[in-house]
């Protein structure tokens, strides 16, 4: 092989390039990822930080192949955004016929066809039967700022209610609407102003109902803010980064209706859940939402940047001309990438899949879970599930064992992620095109890693 570090390697890699298996063959990370690292650590900041520093230099579907030669079975794959898997053929001929035509102009400036074909889809294949309108922009948390920019127009109000445990981005508006302050908002303040946190529904550590907890949720809020302040509600279907949680039947759509009853808009945030992640084209399906905006970023353009938010025509049209944009928001390449990867989640049936996946891996987690009382709850829809780890005297989160799991796991070749406002949760978001053999293995692995800890 050449020396990838200085001869970058030709754009597309066919699927012979990368074996769908898990191999390792040198200890994790290598002496090449090693080198690099050294060289990261000089020049990127510490602010950036490192899961596993294993640099990776190609992947296909479901595995990805770092520097030394290590094939990994990738069950994060790059937090959910890899759906349609990685170097996905299709995708990347889109991104390489795009590339060649035309890669920038600004769509405010001089628009092009495939913001349009985006905006399209996204109106199609988002739940709720009503006009809808759609802006296009770089990042999840650009998508909710403008979301947050829309609805507050379009309200003449200012608050803005958020769930406990919820995750939302890194700019100064999303930083207060995220629960957790280590790592995301510690010293980073001061936040903007106007954005109030309210419990969730958590079923595994509350034990509420879903009509309980929206009680809770709702009364909170009247009596914290009142409801004729607030010009929006943000939730996610399943909390991502909080940890996969799903909440009780009928706390979102209870929400929902509360929203609806008080001129508040409703947004879903479905960066981590939408795009066929769950099995269903958004998360909102499984709880019977028509949310009045969502925003959709990580899984929707095979990892070019893209991120968008849809919503009810009459909302998103209520921000006036020049209002919302950016320099490269619905860049061309990226849509071309997300036009794509929506063709392949019908010509692959990948919410089959999604749902594929849960019904090969729910079971075996059950089962670690059976031998393991470590593994205090299993959750989760479609391809987006999730063990919590607590001391099974105490119920105390178990944040230690997840660390040595995850370690334990990547020497082996499985990477998984954690989550969870307490770190005790390993999340599964692979790549949907992954084999139910790959994530046998995969699980082995973790049985294995789990004796050991
Ligand atoms: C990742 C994430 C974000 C932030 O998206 P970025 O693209 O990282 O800015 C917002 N909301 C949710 C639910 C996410 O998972």
């Amino acid at each position: 092989m050449t020396d990838t570090l200085s001869a970058p390697a030709p754009a597309a890699f066919g699927d012979h390039e990368v074996a769908q298996e898990r191999r390792i063959v040198t200890p994790v990370p290598g002496p090449k990822s090693q080198a690099l690292h050294e060289r990261r650590l000089a020049v990127v900041s510490g602010g950036v930080g490192t899961t596993l520093p294993v640099y990776i230099d190609r992947a296909h579907d479901a595995v990805v192949v770092d520097v030394d030669g290590n094939h990994f079975i990738d069950l994060g794959g790059g937090i959910g955004v890899m759906g349609a898997g990685h170097t996905n053929d299709a995708v990347v001929a889109a991104v390489q016929e795009q590339v060649a035509k035309v890669t920038h102009t600004l769509f405010t400036v001089t628009p092009y066809e495939p913001y349009v074909r985006v905006a399209e889809l996204l109106v199609e294949r988002t739940p709720g039967d009503f006009a809808k309108k759609v802006v296009l922009v770089n990042s999840g948390a650009e998508a909710l700022e403008n979301a947050v920019k829309i609805a507050r127009k379009h309200t003449g109000r200012n608050g803005v209610a958020v769930l406990d445990h919820g995750y939302h981005g890194r700019t100064n508006l999303t930083m207060a609407m995220n629960f957790k302050a280590m790592p995301y908002n510690l010293g980073f303040g001061p936040f903007a102003g106007d954005v109030h946190h309210a419990p969730n529904s958590y079923p595994f550590h509350d034990g509420l109902s879903g009509a309980e907890a929206a009680k809770r949720t709702i009364s909170y809020l009247e009596k914290r803010v009142g409801a004729q302040d607030l010009a929006c509600l943000v939730a996610e279907p399943i909390q991502g980064e909080g940890g996969f949680i799903v909440p009780a039947e009928g706390y979102l759509l209870a929400l929902q209706e509360w929203c609806r009853a008080n001129g508040i808009v409703f947004v879903a945030d479905e960066v981590q859940s939408g795009v066929a992640r769950t099995g269903a084209w958004y998360a909102s399906e499984h709880f019977g939402l028509e949310p009045d905006m969502i925003t959709t970023a990580k899984g929707i353009a095979g990892g070019m940047v893209l991120a968008g938010v849809v919503g009810r025509a009459e909302i998103m049209d209520s921000a006036h001309a020049g209002g919302l944009g950016g320099t490269y928001g619905g860049n061309p390449v990226a849509c071309a990438a997300a036009i794509a990867v929506f063709d392949e989640i019908e010509r692959r049936d990948l919410l089959g899949a999604a749902k594929r996946i849960e019904s090969t891996l729910m079971p075996m987690l059950r089962e670690l879970q059976a031998k393991h009382p470590v593994i205090g709850d299993v959750r989760g829809i479609g391809a987006m599930l999730a063990i919590e780890f607590v001391d099974p005297e105490t119920g105390e989160p178990d944040a230690a064992t997840v660390s040595r799991i995850a370690a334990e796991a990547a020497q082996q070749g499985v990477l998984v992620l954690t989550a969870g406002t307490y770190g005790n949760v390993i999340r599964f978001l692979p790549p949907l095109v992954i084999s139910d053999e790959l994530l046998r293995d995969a699980v082995s692995v973790l049985d294995a890693a789990l004796s050991k800890a």
